[in-house]
């Protein structure tokens, strides 16, 4: 038989979900030396996934890289099929009838939970939910978030915690200036919130943060930065765990963390950081009140130190509580799943099961290797991934199905509405062309059917 991955006979591979990870696996994968057409599914209409919808709405630097996917999203051995849920508008045979391989970049949608008692009260929310809002998810099911209070507190020490504070802390000014959701720059400026704790369970040199977002806290020219000095002292343990090598942001930032702790006061709002501080319950009659923190302290060796509880507490009053504490994968139909790590099992992006190579299934970014880096380092992970599967290919089973307009009619004809490239530019340009006239970057769609409604 023709050899796959040759002129004569392209081979097929299906990648599922169009963030970053997706759309550089499909990237390498059609500039790879063999020839290959790649179809990336989306759920959405719109493409993207995280940095379209979790990318904070300031930061449109790290938005640029659509670009980057726009320029593949128009290479003649693409196709996109957005608005295709699998699982949903296609099950995982059809995909194997019609593709050589399958790259799963699904990301992790799943909130981790603190466990707590009233976690659930109407008031106390996870980053996801939150973040969607603000960033104009599709079709978004999430609360409506009641900013009537003075105080917020955001439980966890990475990135996404710093986001969510920084839309609670920022001046309307600055927010109305970017794409966020209309909805939520609206809800922003009627917000009562003066106060936002960002509580950490170890303290910042155990923290996740990056330092250009400690640094970044500096351009919030309407808040404060308070930090109790003595988080920042630091003992000879600390000492010997700054000058490890996976400790190079803190290096950075700590600095910079001084800098606000000895800076004035008196600004309309706050940020408060807590380190060295678990929440252990949540506290309201039908809402949130307060929060119950327990203060720790660090045990173990430098590098591997874990927060022990000391046994003291300590209550915020506050009306809001949002828990940032990292994502989970969510299980595929038909795909194996590690419920435990919340990642799809494999072997340098080979899909396992049972610690078996599953013949044609590969993964890529969050879903493979868990929640953690910046956009960027998916290329990395796809470049790994989409290596070993060309290094597979001559031993790849040939799918007998081999026409992609086939599936887009069969896809049709069962009711479902494949939105493909040009079409999500012509919804992307009706968002920009509706930003200009509110003064935005773009106006995003909140609504898949007023996406769909573009192209009809
Ligand atoms: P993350 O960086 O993994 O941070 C999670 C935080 O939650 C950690 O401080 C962790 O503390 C804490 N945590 C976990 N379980 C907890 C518990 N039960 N109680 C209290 N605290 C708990 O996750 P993330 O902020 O969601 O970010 C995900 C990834 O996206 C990261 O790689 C991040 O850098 C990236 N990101 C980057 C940017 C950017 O570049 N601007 C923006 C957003 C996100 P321990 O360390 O003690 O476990």
């Amino acid at each position: 038989m023709t050899q796959l991955g040759s002129d004569a006979c392209p081979a097929r591979v299906a990648v599922v979900g169009a963030g970053p990870a997706g759309f550089y696996a499909a990237e390498l994968l059609l500039k790879s030396t063999h020839r290959v057409k790649v179809d990336l599914f989306e759920k959405l209409p719109s493409p993207y996934g995280l940095v379209r919808y979790g990318v904070a709405p300031d930061h449109p630097k790290m938005r640029t890289v659509t670009a980057r996917f726009d320029r593949t999203g128009q290479h003649e051995d693409f196709e996109y099929f957005g608005n295709i849920s699998l699982g949903h508008d296609i099950d995982f045979d059809t995909l194997r009838n019609f593709y050589d391989a399958v790259v799963i970049t699904t990301g992790a949608q799943e909130p981790r939970l603190l466990g707590i008692p009233g976690e659930k009260l109407p008031g106390s929310y996870t980053a996801r939910p939150f973040i969607r809002w603000y960033n104009a998810y599709p079709d978004y099911k999430g609360p409506d978030y009641n900013l009537d209070c003075d105080t917020a507190v955001v439980i966890g020490n990475g990135n996404v915690a710093l986001d969510i504070a920084r839309a609670l802390a920022s001046s309307n000014d600055k927010l109305a200036a970017t794409d966020m959701a209309t909805h939520a720059v609206r809800a922003l400026a009627d917000s009562q919130i003066k106060t936002v704790y960002i509580v950490g369970r170890r303290g910042p040199i155990q923290s996740s943060f990056s330092y250009q977002e400690i640094n970044e806290l500096d351009e919030l020219d309407n808040c404060d930065i308070e930090i109790d000095t003595l988080d920042l002292a630091l003992d000879e343990s600390d000492q010997e765990e700054l000058d490890m090598k996976e400790r190079r942001q803190p290096r950075r930032f700590l600095p910079q963390l001084q800098k606000y702790a000895d800076s004035g006061s008196g600004k309309e709002c706050r940020i408060v950081f807590k380190f060295l501080r678990s929440p252990i319950r949540i506290e309201g009659n039908d809402k949130v009140e307060r929060i119950v923190l327990e203060k720790n302290r660090l045990e173990g060796a430098p590098g591997k130190r874990k927060a022990v509880a000391t046994g003291e507490t300590e209550t915020i009053s506050c009306g809001l509580v949002v828990s940032s504490i990292g994502y989970r994968g969510k299980a595929v139909d038909g795909i194996p799943f590690d419920e435990k790590r919340g990642v799809i099992p494999n072997s340098e992006g080979r899909v396992t099961k049972d610690g078996q190579q599953v013949p044609g299934l590969y993964v890529s970014g969050w879903i493979k290797r868990g929640p953690t880096g910046v956009i960027g380092t998916n290329k990395v992970d796809s470049k790994e991934t989409v290596n070993i599967l060309l290094d597979d290919l001559p031993r790849l089973q040939a799918c007998p199905d081999r026409d992609s307009a086939a599936l887009r009619r069969q896809l049709t004809n069962a009711g479902a509405r494949p939105v493909d490239y040009d079409e999500w530019l012509a919804i992307s340009a009706a968002e920009q062309a509706a930003g200009e006239a509110s003064g935005k970057p773009r106006e995003r769609f909140t609504r898949i059917a007023d996406m769909l409604a573009v192209l009809d």
